[in-house]
């Protein structure tokens, strides 16, 4: 070490205190060094050189620019580094040595802040997780937004509760303590279901008593009882708190308030329904298009697109609070005049939220305070709308809504109606916002009034009508007399420059005046960026109030796009109680009818109760909509409970607690394990956690498997669903089992359903009606044709379902008690179960003529 230059010995000082990559800023460039230069030119595709370090060895550097450097630190980020920001902390021209530096933020993916390594649409939550043996905590911070909440379990089942609310944000980053960090199945689904970054924090940063000062000292105005129950949440913020403090290295005074929210206080779905749903992207391509949130996404700020967001992860469990959101949306959407006029002004409202939150963190620039007053501009006209409302959720809206005049009119003020992006050039303060800066300015730009003068006492004292004051870069400012003039010229005059037909001369006024100037104006852009940070510290300390305004243009803009797609898609105001009923009339799937292009959406009734109606076994023909349905209850649900209106005729909607889905094998699922052993978890969650108050949708369970295997388990689950003694939640379970049609004559709270189709001849039409009693017939064969399997294998097929049929004893359901013998199964001919099961594995829909061709040259050989 002792060879090393100064500077690296600084630079490695300070790498010593840091875990991640550091960016080290020398002049115009942040500079990387040793291995984070290797790891840097290869991610960021920079070329790699080197910079003598006092050893015999250059030092592998690489760098990017300061003024672009946004760009790079985001991909860094992305790939999952953390990334140390190292300043110049004292002014290079006034430093004495070896300039001081140090960290002054660390990027990580939770604690980004700059614009372009957001999405301006979605939260970018950081979590906190502490897990302890008697409960766990979770806390969930935005600090793009300011905004932070909690909750916290006790008893079992803490991990599934921990997963269940990260699944609900979605973080970027996990801080977690190592009790957390040592179970297997969490960081699993941190790592491979929410893929985001993870960050094991040290025992030490949780001592209890050192977390409690913490949050007390923030939250100030949540009462101090209100943590005294709570410990594991305590610990969970109180970690974050530190974590963001050493990272951010601000005082985060956007982060002053919490919510903390108990198990129960909203709809839980984890991350199986949320994907099963496509609640906020497609299951194949991941794409917000062909989403819930895509239909129901009418939102004109990015607000407004970050709480709808919300609400659609958090559907509320309390029918008071549901109903003061649909009177909202009930209300605007029946006064297209008013829903326009609001639109139209949140139209132009900019993201208020992130803007604050720059402001208080200092990264803000004049444009974003103009950002801020344009968006001010509109806050009358969308209070005056919203006081002519009379739904109360719209009226508390209104008066919780500050207009921030002073705000406002501090900004107009202060800064220029169109200021330069950056701020090191000054030109952005507006005149007459202070005298001592109007002065300079008057002085630098020549001071019109001060040359003149000038200008006018020379022409007295020489005599010289024609003598001018003038000013070049070159030479500065100087007295120019025509050649034929110069005997005139005093004698303190010397000459600087020859024209052809005139001499430039300067004299010690002009010099000491050009000094004036010039130090005027390296004043002004220290005077300017001085003002420019002092309106934004006043700005700051109006943060609450702006939050709360940002809250409440975000409110308005959701209610009214909840209300213009309620209007455009005629959804009806569900009735949403504290029942066991879902009574629905003429349901439509909200997604599906928006995709069909030819035909039209055909809509269905529901009825699910806790007596006759608990589960719906509902067969029919691959094709026939059997998902579609399903989906279609769960997702008017969903909306039910958030206060959207649903596309229905009617609704009822029984307050669900969770809604869990089971969707079929064949469909896309994460690999890894076996499709069979996933759906058998799946299975076994819904079976451990459901509860009578929850809603099941079940597609086509015990289909990884045997035919009797797969048939036995789908009897046993609906039989222990359908028993209120054992589970009795509200089901829809759809099966390709016929046989299990049969349960609806042997246990209560079953009936059968199915979706009809029209045949004729080797023909079937689908009429996507749900009807009642159970399908007769499956129609592989049919819909193979459908689907353009060869006449010849069609027809073979047919043939060997004849045989089959006529050969193989009918399963009757209805023989099998309760607890059934293994010796009826074996009643069975085996060989024809083989050849059917064979068949029934096969998926019709994706297979090419070889491979039928192959299946049928094989079945045949089996019988
Ligand atoms: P299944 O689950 O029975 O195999 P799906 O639910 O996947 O069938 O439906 C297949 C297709 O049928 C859907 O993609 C959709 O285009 C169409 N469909 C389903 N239900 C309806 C309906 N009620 N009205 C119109 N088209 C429908």
């Amino acid at each position: 070490m002792a060879e090393l230059t100064p500077m690296m010995r600084q630079y490695f000082d300070i790498k010593k205190t840091c875990d991640g990559i550091l960016l080290y800023r020398l002049g115009d460039f942040y500079e990387m060094f040793y291995d984070d230069a290797k790891i840097a030119s290869k991610e960021l595709d920079l070329v790699l050189t080197g910079r003598d370090c006092g050893q015999e060895e250059r030092a592998p550097m690489c760098g990017i620019p300061f003024h672009s450097c946004e760009s790079y630190i985001a991909k860094l980020v992305k790939n999952g580094h953390k990334v140390h920001i190292c300043e110049q902390t004292e002014d290079p021209k006034k430093a004495k040595g070896l300039v001081k530096r140090e960290i002054i933020r660390t990027i990580t993916p939770g604690t980004v802040i700059e614009a372009s390594m957001l999405d301006e649409d979605c939260n970018n939550y950081i979590a906190s997780v502490y897990l302890s043996a008697v409960g766990v905590g979770v806390c969930f911070a935005d600090i793009t937004t300011g905004e932070m909440l909690a909750t916290d379990m006790t008893g079992s089942n803490l991990s599934a509760y921990a997963m269940n609310e990260l699944g609900r944000f979605l973080p970027r980053e996990t801080l977690v303590n190592p009790a957390a960090a040592n179970e297997e199945q969490l960081m699993r689904f941190l790592h491979d279901n929410i893929e985001c970054g993870v960050e094991e924090i040290r025992e030490a940063d949780y001592d209890p008593d050192a977390c409690m000062k913490l949050v007390r000292a923030r939250f100030a105005d949540l009462d101090g009882d209100a943590w005294e129950n709570h410990p594991a949440v305590v610990c969970a913020v109180g970690a974050l708190l530190l974590y963001l403090a050493d990272t951010q290295k601000s005082d985060l005074s956007n982060m002053d308030t919490i919510q903390l929210y108990h198990q129960g206080q909203y709809l839980e779905l984890d991350m199986n329904a949320r994907r099963n749903l496509e609640l906020f992207e497609t299951m194949r391509t991941k794409e917000k298009k062909g989403s819930l949130l895509w239909v129901l996404d009418k939102t004109r700020t990015a607000m407004g697109a970050r709480l709808l967001r919300q609400w659609m992860s958090k559907p509320l469990r309390n029918p008071n609070q549901i109903a003061q959101r649909q009177k909202a949306v009930g209300e605007l959407k029946e006064d297209f005049v008013r829903r326009s006029a609001l639109t139209d002004e949140l139209r132009q409202v900019f993201d208020m939220e992130r803007l604050i939150s720059r402001i208080v963190y200092g990264t803000a620039n004049c444009r974003d305070l103009r950002s801020m007053c344009a968006t001010l501009e509109h806050v009358p006209a969308i209070r005056a709308e919203l006081a002519q409302c009379g739904a109360s959720m719209l009226q508390v809206l209104c008066s919780s809504m500050d207009e921030l005049e002073d705000v406002k009119t501090l900004i107009k003020s202060a800064i220029v109606d169109d200021p330069p992006f950056s701020l090191r050039e000054g030109g952005f303060m507006r005149a007459g916002y202070s005298d001592e800066l109007d002065r300079l300015r008057d002085i630098a730009s020549g001071g019109k009034g001060a040359i003149a003068e000038i200008e006018q006492r020379e022409r007295e004292a020489t005599g010289i009508q024609k003598l001018k004051v003038g000013y070049n870069r070159v030479f500065g400012y100087y007295i120019e007399v025509s050649r034929q003039y110069s005997d005139s010229v005093p004698a303190h005059y010397v000459r600087k420059q020859t024209l052809a037909n005139c001499e430039r001369y300067i004299t010690d006024e002009l010099k000491q005046y050009e000094n004036t100037v010039l130090q005027a104006q390296e004043r002004i852009t220290d005077l300017e960026y001085q003002l420019f940070t002092e309106v934004r510290e006043q700005i700051s300390a109006a943060v609450h109030r702006v939050q709360i305004t940002a809250q409440t243009l975000a409110q308005t803009d959701v209610l009214c796009s909840l209300a213009e797609v309620a209007d455009l898609y005629n959804y009806c105001c569900p009735e949403v109680e504290y029942s066991s009923v879902i009574d629905i009339r003429d349901g439509r799937h909200p997604v599906v009818e928006r995709m069909l292009r030819d035909t039209m959406f055909i809509a269905n009734d529901t009825l699910l109760d806790d007596r006759a109606n608990r589960v719906a076994v509902i067969t029919g023909p691959n094709m026939a909509g059997k998902s579609t349905y399903m989906r279609q209850v769960a997702l008017i649900t969903v909306m039910a409970q958030m206060g959207s209106f649903v596309p229905a005729k009617s609704a009822r909607i029984g307050i669900a607690d969770r809604v869990f889905t089971r969707v079929g094998a064949s469909d896309d699922l994460a690999s890894g394990q076996s499709t069979f052993m996933v759906e058998m978890s799946e299975v076994a969650d819904i079976l451990k956690n459901a509860t009578r108050f929850s809603l099941v949708i079940l597609d086509e369970i015990g289909r990884g498997t045997s035919t009797f295997d797969g048939m036995s388990i789908a009897r046993a689950v609906v039989e222990f669903i359908a028993d209120p003694k054992k589970l009795g939640a509200r089901t829809l379970f759809a099966t390709h089992y016929h046989e299990l049609t049969a349960l609806e004559d042997l246990i209560d709270g079953i009936k059968n359903y199915n979706i009809a189709v029209k045949k004729r001849g080797d023909d079937i039409t689908f009429l996507r009606k749900i009807v009642p009693g159970g399908a007769d017939d499956s129609y592989g064969i049919a819909v193979a044709k459908l689907a353009g399997v060869p006449k010849p294998v069609l027809r073979r097929a047919k043939q060997i379902l004849k045989e089959l049929e006529s050969t193989a004893p009918k399963i009757d359901l209805h023989e099998i008690a309760d607890e059934p013998e293994d010796d009826q199964i074996s009643l069975m001919g085996m060989q024809s179960d083989e050849v059917a099961e064979k068949l029934r594995a096969v998926n019709v829909n994706t297979m090419t003529p070889i491979e039928a061709l192959n299946l049928v040259y094989e079945l045949q050989k089996m019988v």
